[in-house]
């Protein structure tokens, strides 16, 4: 027999976020690896999409996502962002922003295509890309400012380059990207006529009083963006798989029919009680999501501090990259399983980030817990 598994196969193995979350589970530790986001569901969600589960919304959506949700969707971007976009024709509602970014990737990139991306990076961007025999190429951002200037981003770019990601605030480094950085990423993408594919699936986890930019809305950004984003951080349901797409409807279609052919549409109820969390919630919702993460970080950073663990405080999404150079092991991921042995506390290991050796003396953590969930993470690694 000649079977075996494809190409592509061992480019995509189980990825380092989920691998920590299964050896916490082995020791029936606290999981601030993987960003699940333990808390409270919204009730104008939860109830909505059981309503619409009673009522027989439980059949297939258009290839694009419901009405009800597409119509959400365009409305809060304009709240929250001002840009005008069209529900029909300018969302694709699809299964995470993961399923958003791999449906745009499959839809307007080709195999022998490079696409720039900051590190440290969020890695399902890196293997899904390179699922598909594309290239990242990597503009490395140094702690703890994370700045970049227009020649960081000249030196990545060749003949190939079709596209450059911007996440934002971003995962795991927790950067907001100014109006000043977003205007250089900006005359980039001109000048060498690439997409901007954007991650803004933290958006609404923002802090200091910072301001979250959306990268399209910058001018001359609105052909060439596809922004991504999603509902599973800000209403607490990653496991109900909702994230979308926004973009010229030339693109928009593209995307779509990529993403019925991998998912067929996400589910169809789970996006009702979407939709009405997105229109009947107020601005009142997102500040205190935001206000009561910014004092989570402030919590755990002081503890990582005490700790001799020095965070990078991060700007906005939620989670701490810290130093864990001091901790016994030769590689991040030694470290880490050191730290869940010791503490019961479980992070991913910062070489989950990094293509080189940084990442090996770094680690990130999650502080999106409930509060007595955090205290007691806290407690334990301060017995360290
Ligand atoms: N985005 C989350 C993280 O970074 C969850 C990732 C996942 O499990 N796919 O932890």
């Amino acid at each position: 027999m000649s079977l075996k598994v494809s190409k592509r196969r061992p480019l995509v193995a189980q990825s380092e976020i989920r691998n920590m979350s299964i050896e916490c589970a082995k020791v029936k530790g606290i999981n601030l690896a993987q960003g699940v986001c333990d808390l409270p569901v919204p009730d104008e969600v939860l109830k909505g999409a059981e309503a619409a589960m009673e009522k027989g919304t439980n059949i297939y959506t258009r290839f694009d996502g419901r009405w009800e949700l597409r119509k959400a969707i365009a409305g809060k971007q304009k709240r929250y962002t001002g840009m005008d976009v069209n529900p029909e024709g300018q969302v694709v509602v699809s299964a995470g922003a993961t399923g958003a970014f791999y449906s745009a990737c499959l839809a307007l990139l080709d195999e022998g295509d490079e696409v720039i991306v900051f590190e440290p990076y969020y890695g399902y961007h890196i293997v899904t890309m390179a699922s598909l025999g594309i290239k990242p190429v990597y503009v490395t951002l140094e702690p703890p400012s994370w700045e970049f200037v227009a020649e960081d981003l000249e030196k990545a770019v060749t003949s190939k380059t079709r596209a450059i990601i911007v996440n934002t605030p971003s995962n795991p480094a927790g950067k907001v990207f100014t109006r000043e950085e977003l205007a250089l990423v900006a005359d980039f993408a001109d000048a060498h006529d690439l997409f901007v594919f954007t991650d803004e699936i933290y958006e609404h986890f923002v802090f200091d009083g910072r301001e979250h930019i959306s990268p399209a809305t910058l001018p001359g950004m609105s052909r060439r963006t596809i922004t991504i984003s999603g509902l599973s951080k800000v209403f607490a349901i990653t496991g109900w798989r909702l994230g979308y797409a926004i973009c010229d409807p030339e693109w928009a279609l593209a995307i779509g029919h990529f993403s019925d052919l991998v998912y067929v549409c996400a589910p169809a109820p789970l996006q009702i009680g979407a939709a009405r969390g997105l229109d009947e919630l107020g601005p009142e919702y997102y500040q205190d999501v935001s206000d009561d993460h910014e004092k989570k970080r402030d919590l755990f950073c002081n503890t990582l501090r005490e700790i001799g663990l020095t965070p990078h405080v991060p700007e906005g999404a939620y989670y701490t990259l810290a130093d864990v150079s001091s901790l016994p092991g030769n590689t991040a991921k030694e470290r880490a399983l050191h730290l869940l042995e010791k503490t019961g506390v479980a992070c991913v290991p910062g070489s989950a980030f990094y293509q080189g050796e940084v990442g090996e003396g770094l680690a990130r953590f999650c502080f999106a817990k409930e509060m007595p969930i955090l205290e007691d993470a806290m407690a334990r690694l301060r017995k360290l």
